[in-house]
């Protein structure tokens, strides 16, 4: 209307100029806003994996790989070359060293490593015709037969990937680009009191287990998916192609919490996950929106209890287009580890979720901090 009554050249050019941009913007909203609603974010951020910190502690000065990685992040060199300097996960010289017990947890490490290579295979049978339905089922029955507690499907998704690998040596540099359709994702309980012992060595022993569960369990399947012809790729400790977290949130198996660790409903974060991405089409579940944030926004204690206060305070923020937790500090999480010689653990043994409470967590969310508070005290 202002622009009809409006002779003056210079203002109709600015409310021109205003409309435009109101119309663009209201269209990137409606676009964005229909992406969400079909469950696609448009700007989620994928990840490097030669940015984390597993990675980033093999790089060995005088390698190719180390003046290669800190030419491209010289800030990252100081932290790094101090963090590799410590003592590692069982090793002589860390607070919870035990001659005899150490070992069982790096002797499991090193056992994963001598397997990790089976993750993939190619398969040279021709597929099969299945029932999506009847496969899907047996598909799950037999993960939890092999051992897992939690099973649940997603499709895949690009960003479950990481962009590059950034271990195994061999692969360094890599791009990752596979064309996987759908991933069934896994959990296995780690037991409530070897956590408990947190930061203790039980708790290190404990989640080395889990993790060689959770790659027998994925190796196993990925050869049974390929028996039908198909492609199965597994990700176990060491041998990642994208972040499996993520991918549990998608295939419903919970929702990351304020540690950054996935919550499940019946373990809370006393799981260790693998998975297994293939081409075999498959029924998807879906994502189990528990109401985790509530929750933790009246809880804090893996803030409060974090011995490195490598946990942030405060609520969600934006990152890249979506409200995510702030994120947690690597280098300061390691320090920890690297002090006591174990993978610390006390974000996982302090959370109520853990403890089997979740349900009642859930239906108390919305009463009062200090409701929730006593209520945590009491458990
Ligand atoms: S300890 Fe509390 S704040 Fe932290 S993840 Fe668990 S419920 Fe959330
Ligand atoms: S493992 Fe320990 S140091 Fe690391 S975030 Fe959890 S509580 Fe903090």
């Amino acid at each position: 209307m202002a622009y009809f009554i409006c002779r003056n050249e210079k203002i109709r050019e600015f409310f021109i100029t205003i409309s435009w941009i109101s119309c663009l913007f209201a269209s990137a909203w409606m676009l964005y806003n229909s992406y969400k609603a079909e469950g696609k974010e448009i700007f989620m951020k994928k990840v490097d994996e030669r940015d984390i910190m597993f990675s980033r502690l093999g790089y060995l000065k005088g390698t190719p790989i180390y003046d290669e990685y800190y030419k491209e992040h010289p800030d990252k060199k100081g932290i790094d070359d101090m963090l590799r300097s410590r003592p590692g996960f069982g090793e002589p010289g860390t607070v919870a060293f035990d001659e005899i017990r150490s070992p069982v947890g790096n002797s499991g490490f090193e056992f994963l490593s001598d397997i990790k290579h089976l993750a993939d295979k190619k398969t040279d049978v021709s597929p099969k015709k299945l029932d999506k339905r009847v496969i899907t089922d047996e598909i799950k029955k037999w993960t939890r037969y092999f051992g897992a507690d939690l099973v649940g499907i997603a499709e895949v998704r690009s960003e479950h990937y990481y962009t590059h690998r950034g271990r195994p040596e061999a692969v360094w540099g890599q791009v990752v680009d596979e064309k996987a359709t759908y991933v069934i994702v896994f959990a296995v309980e780690m037991d409530e009191e070897m956590i408990k012992r947190a930061p203790e060595v039980e708790v290190a022993i404990e989640g080395v287990k889990s993790y060689v569960n959770s790659a027998v369990i994925g190796l196993w399947l990925a050869y049974y998916i390929r028996s039908f012809g198909y492609s199965a790729r597994t990700h176990m400790d060491g041998n990642y192609l994208g972040m499996v977290q993520k991918m549990a949130v998608d295939a419903g198996l919970g929702e990351i919490g304020k540690s950054g660790l996935l919550l499940t409903r019946k373990f809370g974060s006393r799981v260790r996950l693998g998975a297994v991405t293939t081409d075999l089409p498959l029924f998807s579940d879906d994502k189990d929106e528990m109401g985790v944030e509530s929750v933790c926004m009246k809880c804090m204690r893996c803030v409060e209890k974090c011995p490195s206060k490598a946990i942030q305070e405060g609520g969600k923020v934006m990152v890249d287009g979506q409200m995510e937790w702030p994120a947690i500090s690597p280098e300061k999480c390691y320090m920890v580890w690297s002090r006591m010689g174990t993978d610390c653990g006390l974000c996982i043994s302090e959370c109520p979720f853990s403890k089997g409470i979740s349900e009642l967590l859930l239906k108390k969310s919305d009463e009062s901090s200090e409701t929730l508070k006593k209520l945590l005290a009491e458990e």
